[in-house]
C-alpha cells in the first residue's frame, strides 16, 4: 500500500490527543540522540536506527544507497544479523524498488499477503511483514531508501505518525550525509595538490605524525625517501611551464605505480617528492627507489613537445623509535637528499652511508664563511727553457686543525651546494691580489701568467664577475705598470656540468675578455671540454688533460692525438700546456712533441702563498 503523507488524517480527537504525544515524545527522543556530543555522525546514525526500531516496533533499520540497480547497506540495526554493513542487494528484489518507483514513502503492513511482495527474499527467507520505506535525499540527488521492516504487523492507527516519523529522520541523516560528503570533498582539496592529485605537504605531515605514533606504539621503524627532480628549473626554462606540469604528472603517476599498496607518497614541495616505506631495511628501501631512479635516468620522459631526459636524487632516512623524532628524520632526510645533490646528482644516498660527504658539506660551508678557502700555487715552466713562465691557482680548504684539504676532496661538493662562485670568487681574488704584489715588489715581471679556475656558476654571477673587474681595475692602476692589450692573468674555464648554454657562457666571458684577460681551455681530452668550446670561444691556451699526458708512451693513438692537438695549436696560435708531468721521460716526449708549456710534480708541488697569511700558523708551505 502507498501512501500518501497528506491522507490518513486521524478520525477522533481523542486520538488526536494522544497522537500529539506520541509525536513530541518521538521528536524529543530524536532531537536527544541528534544533539549528542560525544558520538560521532556514524554513532549518531546507528543510536538513531536503534531509537527508531524501538519507537516503531520493529526489528530491522536499514539505511541503504541506490547505485546501479543495486540497494547498498551503508549502516544497519538488525539484531539477527541478516543485514550486514556493506551487503548488496538487487534493488528489484527489495521492497525498497517500491518506493524508488514512486519517489516517495511507501508502507506495506502485509507483505505476505501482497501478490507483489510475497515471493521476495525479505518475506520468503527473512520473514519479514511489515515495511516502511522512506526516500533519502542528499540535496536534489534521490541518494537512497531508509527502510524499516518487522516480523509483526501492528496496528494501523499510527500510520500517519509513524510515516511522519521516518521522513524526519530521512531527512535527518540525508543531511548529515550531506554534511560529511562536504566535508569529506573539502578535506580531500585542502589535502590533494590540484596539479599531481597527490596527498599534499599537509596531508603528508598528518600522515607522518600517524606513521609516527604507530611506530612507537609497536615498536617497528620506518624508511621516508625525498625524491627531487634534477635541474628542474633548466627544464621549464627551456621547454616552458606547462611542460613542466606535464612531466611532474608523469612523475607523479610514475611514482605511484612503483610503491606496493602499503607504502604512500606525497607532493613534498615544487618538484620534490616524500615517500614512506613500511620498512625498517635500508637495503629493500635502497632497491625500491633505486630501480626507480635508474628506470626513470634511463627512458625519456614522454611530453608533449617530445622526449625529455630526466634524472631523480633521492636521500633516505629511517625512524627508528628508540632514536629519532620527526625533526631529526627529517633533518636527515633534507642531508641525505643535500649529499646526493653535492656527489652529483641522479643518485640516491642512505642516512648510513651519508656521514663523508655531510661531513665534506659541513666543513666547506663553513671553510667559506670563515675564510678558510686559500689559494695554492703550482708552477708552470716553459719546455723549450725550463723556466717558469705562469702558476695556476688551486683552492685550498683549510681545517680549523690546520689540515689542508685539496680541491679534488670538495668541488663535487661546492658544485652540488651552489658553493662554487664563491670559491671561485675568492680564489680570483688573492690571486689578483699575489699577482699586483709581485709585479710591484719585482718578483715576476709582467710576461709572468697567473692562470685562475672559474665555473660556469661564477660567470654568471654578474654582481661577481663585476667585483673582479673593479678589483683587477684597481690593481692595475696601483701597479702602474704599462700593459700591453693583454693582462697577465687567463681563466681557465672547463665544463664540468652536463647542462650549459655555450652562447650565455660566450656572453658571460665577454666583459673579461674585454679587459685584457685571455681563456686557457682546461681539462683538454677529458670529456669536461669539447671541440666546440675550442671552435667557438678565443681560446688563448690549451690544457691537455693529466690521463694524455700520463698515457703518451703507452698509447699510441694518445701520442698522435697529443700531437694533432699540437699542430692544430700552433696554427691558431694557441698554446699548449701539459698537465700532471710527473717524470724525466714524460717531459722529454713532451719536448720532442713541440707542446709549449707544462706544470706537474715533476716540476714543483702547489704551494700556499704565505705571503697571504692563512689564519693557521702550523701550515706546511708545500703540499704533499
Ligand atoms: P636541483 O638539481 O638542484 O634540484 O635543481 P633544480 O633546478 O631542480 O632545483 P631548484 O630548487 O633550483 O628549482 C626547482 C624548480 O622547480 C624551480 C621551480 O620553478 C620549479 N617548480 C616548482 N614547482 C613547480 C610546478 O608546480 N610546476 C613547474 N612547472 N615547475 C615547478
Ligand atoms: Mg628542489
Ligand atoms: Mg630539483
Amino acid at each position: 500500500m502507498m501512501v500518501d503523507m497528506q491522507s490518513g488524517k486521524p478520525s477522533a480527537s481523542a486520538s488526536t490527543a494522544r497522537g500529539a504525544d506520541v509525536r513530541s515524545e518521538r521528536l524529543y527522543v530524536l532531537w536527544s540522540i541528534a544533539t549528542r556530543r560525544h558520538l560521532s555522525d556514524e554513532e549518531r546514525i546507528q543510536a538513531i536506527l536503534e531509537e527508531s526500531c524501538r519507537v516503531l516496533g520493529v526489528e530491522v533499520a536499514l539505511v541503504g544507497e541506490l547505485r546501479e540497480g543495486q540497494y547498498r547497506i551503508h549502516y544497519a540495526f538488525d539484531e539477527m544479523g541478516r543485514f550486514p554493513v556493506g551487503m548488496e542487494m538487487p534493488l528489484a528484489s527489495t521492497p525498497c524498488q517500491r518506493v524508488v518507483e514512486s519517489g516517495c514513502s511507501v508502507y506495506l503492513p502485509d507483505m505476505p499477503d501482497d501478490p507483489a511482495m510475497k515471493d521476495l527474499p525479505a518475506v520468503t527467507l527473512m520473514n519479514l511483514r511489515v515495511y516502511v520505506g522512506t526516500p533519502i535525499w542528499l540535496g536534489s540527488q534521490f541518494w537512497g531508501v531508509l527502510a524499516f521492516a518487522g516480523a509483526q504487523s501492528h496496528g494501523e492507527d499510527r500510520t500517519q505518525e509513524n510515516l511522519s516519523f521516518i521522513e524526519l529522520i530521512a531527512s535527518w541523516i540525508g543531511s548529515s550525509l550531506l554534511q560529511a560528503r562536504q566535508r569529506f570533498n573539502l578535506e580531500k582539496l585542502a589535502l590533494t595538490d590540484a596539479l599531481t592529485n597527490l596527498p599534499n605537504r599537509r596531508a603528508a605531515e598528518t600522515r607522518l605524525k600517524e606513521e609516527i605514533s604507530h611506530a612507537r606504539r609497536h615498536g617497528v621503524s620506518f624508511i621516508l625517501g625525498l625524491i627531487d627532480l634534477d635541474h628542474f628549473k633548466l627544464i621549464n626554462d627551456r621547454y616552458g611551464h606547462a611542460v613542466g606540469d606535464e612531466m611532474l604528472i608523469g612523475f607523479a603517476d610514475a611514482l605511484k605505480s612503483y610503491l606496493r599498496m602499503e607504502d604512500w607518497v606525497a607532493r613534498w614541495g615544487g618538484e620534490e617528492f616524500i615517500v614512506c616505506l613500511h620498512t625498517g631495511d635500508m637495503d629493500q628501501a635502497e632497491l625500491i627507489l633505486d630501480r626507480l631512479r635508474s628506470e626513470i635516468g634511463q627512458k625519456a620522459f614522454q611530453t608533449s613537445v617530445g622526449d625529455i631526459h630526466l634524472t631523480l636524487s633521492i636521500g633516505l632516512s629511517r625512524f627508528d623509535p628508540a632514536s629519532c623524532t620527526q625533526d631529526t628524520v627529517l633533518a636527515d632526510l633534507d642531508n641525505t637528499l643535500y649529499e646526493a645533490k653535492a656527489s652529483g646528482r641522479d643518485r640516491i644516498v642512505s642516512d648510513r652511508k651519508s656521514r663523508g660527504i655531510l661531513h665534506t658539506a659541513t666543513l666547506l660551508k663553513t671553510a667559506v664563511s670563515e675564510n678558510r678557502i686559500h689559494a695554492a700555487y703550482q708552477t708552470i715552466f716553459s719546455l723549450g727553457t725550463l723556466q717558469p713562465v705562469a702558476d695556476e691557482a688551486l683552492a685550498r680548504l683549510i681545517t680549523p686543525q690546520g689540515e689542508i684539504v685539496p680541491a679534488a676532496e670538495f668541488i663535487e661538493a661546492a658544485e652540488g651546494l651552489g658553493l662554487m662562485a664563491d670559491i671561485d670568487d675568492i680564489v680570483a681574488s688573492q690571486t689578483l691580489r699575489r699577482c699586483a704584489r709581485n709585479l710591484a715588489s719585482g718578483v715576476t715581471t709582467r710576461n709572468f701568467v697567473h692562470f685562475i679556475n672559474l665555473s660556469p656558476q661564477f660567470l654568471a654571477r654578474h654582481d661577481l664577475v663585476g667585483k673582479l673587474l673593479t678589483n683587477a681595475q684597481n690593481y692595475c692602476s696601483q701597479c702602474g705598470i704599462e700593459m700591453d692589450k693583454f693582462k697577465p692573468v687567463v681563466f681557465e674555464i672547463t665544463e664540468r656540468q652536463a647542462i650549459q648554454n655555450l652562447d650565455t657562457l660566450e656572453h658571460d666571458l665577454r666583459y673579461l675578455l674585454d679587459f685584457g684577460f685571455r681563456l686557457a681551455l682546461d681539462d683538454f681530452g677529458s670529456g669536461y671540454s669539447s671541440f666546440i668550446y675550442l671552435a667557438r670561444l678565443p681560446i688563448s691556451f690549451l690544457k691537455i688533460e693529466g690521463w694524455m699526458v700520463q698515457n703518451m708512451q703507452s698509447n699510441s693513438k694518445v701520442l698522435d692525438l697529443v700531437k694533432s692537438l699540437v699542430a692544430f695549436s700552433r696554427n691558431q696560435g694557441i698554446v699548449t700546456i701539459a698537465e700532471c708531468v710527473e717524470d724525466a721521460t714524460t717531459l722529454k716526449q713532451l719536448q720532442e712533441v713541440g707542446v709549449d708549456w707544462a706544470q706537474g710534480y715533476h716540476f714543483s708541488r702547489p704551494a700556499l702563498d704565505l705571503g697571504q697569511s692563512p689564519p693557521v700558523s702550523q701550515i706546511p708551505a708545500s703540499l704533499s
